[in-house]
């Protein structure tokens, strides 16, 4: 009775809205009559011992892959590493007597049983998803067609869940962005908005003695408002002018706190000669705006790095990833691949700098160490908010880079705890920071855009894919599914004005 009464202790520990009498009552009645806590209660005894250290490889990145997905995490914190891609299903494994794993597969019957266990109290069979399958129309057509037997065609299926930041689905994000590019040319404004864990709306939540890193929830939901603020700012207020459209991405990238890039495309397009009037890349005058300037110098100067601090994390190869410190000028230069020049004066001229600790060392810095910023929105957001100009070719290349990127990945390791010898054996997995995760609990989008892309489907004839059971593959063979693809053949057929347009051209005139 005491080990049972300290199991009630842990499971009303993880929630203290928890009544205690019905967890006992419902541990009660689970251990009388499911028959899965009985089979469990006897492999306990084979568990192996919790005590493991997790390694991670920071410096391998796996070649071809985008290097900051691979970063070390630069803060402590809480986080799961996934042996593969998201996208591989969640198996359960067992391990038997004979030491011997087994698999149970998200089809196998007991899986719902496992997942819901209220609603198969006694750990009967579940729903069964194996039944549905999904094959080919054409192949699903022949195997009816040859013996009216449908048993050997088609893969089992589970239905494509929101499996957010799979290879997929990122995919079609670029593609999005890619079709914003053929329509509208390149995004006028790359913004990146950071979560500033000091903003007051996270500190007056907090309770006394914590830190907003141990409050993701907290931040998480703060940054979701304030991202949504921004946007509206930007393009419900035309703060940079009239917007033709835009998108967003959030990522993490192992700092525990969330950004986004954000790209704009406007109505009309800012003139190089009007740069100066909406970005500057310049420590700000202290007596004249002090508040500008201390939203600057505590989030708008990087580093300092190179030979004032080789050590920095931004330093790979004695180069700055970041390109800093960047050149001074004394006017903007818009660049003849795109890339403005923004105005940096020099001390000497006008420019003012300030001073940073590093390694508690007071560095001067001047105008080279300056994120771009906008005075407007770094002002109303109190954030690292670096807006950059970027009419250039190239810039596809890297928002396409930012947009296709992708979860956070590790190379990582498993070792006993107190062992030291070098890990051989390494895998490669998905990195879950503490704040991801709350995001992704809270179905907080990770991607937004608008104006919205239609999809069209593009198959051979037939061979679209299509989802059955036993019960209703009859009647799914009877008529091919419909498709964007097959609904604009028809359209040809019958519609005058239908006929005269391209097929990515339907979207316009018929949704
Ligand atoms: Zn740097």
């Amino acid at each position: 009775m005491g080990d049972s009464a300290r199991q009630v202790d842990q499971r009303c520990a993880h929630n203290n809205s928890l009544k205690r009498p019905v967890v006992e009552q419902l541990q009660l009645f689970f251990h009388q009559h499911n028959g899965l806590v009985a089979l469990f209660k006897t492999v306990l005894d084979h568990m192996p011992s919790d005590n493991h250290k997790i390694v991670i490889k920071a410096d391998k990145t796996p070649t071809g892959q985008h290097i900051r997905r691979f970063n070390a995490p630069t803060i402590d914190e809480v986080a799961i590493v996934i042996v593969g891609e998201n996208v591989e299903n969640r198996d359960i494994v067992l391990h038997r007597r004979n030491n011997q794993l087994q698999r149970v597969s998200e089809t196998h019957r007991s899986n719902d049983a496992l997942q819901y266990p209220i609603l198969f109290w006694q750990g009967e069979d579940g729903l069964n998803q194996a039944k549905l399958r999904s094959e080919e129309y054409i192949h699903l057509r022949d195997a009816i067609n040859a013996d009216g037997n449908a048993h050997n065609v088609g893969r089992t299926t589970i239905l494509p869940a929101t499996y957010v930041r799979s290879p997929r689905h990122m995919h079609e994000y670029a593609q999005d962005a890619m079709s914003y590019i053929c329509h509208y040319g390149t995004p006028d404004l790359l913004i990146t908005f950071t979560c500033n864990p000091q903003w007051t709306e996270i500190r007056q939540e907090l309770f006394i003695g914590q830190s907003p890193i141990d409050r993701h929830d907290i931040t998480a939901r703060v940054f979701k408002r304030k991202l949504k603020s921004l946007m509206d700012f930007i393009v419900k207020q035309h703060v940079f002018g009239e917007t033709r459209c835009w998108m967003y991405s959030v990522e993490w990238q192992k700092r525990g706190l969330p950004h986004a890039h954000i790209l704009i495309w406007l109505v009309e397009t800012i003139k190089s000669n009007e740069i100066d009037d909406v970005i500057s890349a310049e420590i700000p005058d202290n007596d004249e705006d002090p508040l500008l300037y201390e939203i600057v110098t505590k989030n708008m100067i990087h580093g300092p790095c190179g030979i004032l601090n080789p050590s920095s994390r931004c330093m790979v190869d004695g180069k700055c990833l970041k390109r800093f410190p960047r050149q001074l000028v004394s006017e903007t230069i818009s660049g003849n691949d795109g890339y403005p020049l923004y105005r940096r004066r020099s001390t000497d001229n006008n420019g003012r700098s300030t001073t940073v600790k590093v390694n508690q060392q007071d560095i001067e810095v001047d105008n080279r160490w300056v994120f771009p910023f906008s005075p407007l929105l770094s002002k109303t957001y109190k954030a690292h908010i670096n807006v950059e100009f970027c009419h250039s070719v190239k810039s596809i290349k890297y928002i396409c880079k930012y947009v296709n990127k992708g979860s956070d990945m590790a190379v990582f390791g498993v070792a006993a705890e107190n062992y030291n010898d070098e890990i051989t054996h390494f895998q490669m997995g998905r990195y879950v920071s503490s704040n991801e995760a709350m995001w992704l609990v809270f179905s907080f989008p990770i991607y937004e855009r608008h104006p919205t892309v239609v999809r069209l489907a593009v198959h051979l004839e037939n061979g679209q894919r299509v989802y059955f059971t036993t019960e209703n593959v009859l009647q799914r063979v009877d008529r091919p599914p419909s498709t964007t693809l097959t609904s604009f053949f028809e359209m040809c057929q019958n519609d005058d004005f239908g006929r005269t347009l391209l097929y990515s051209e339907m979207p316009k005139y018929y949704t």
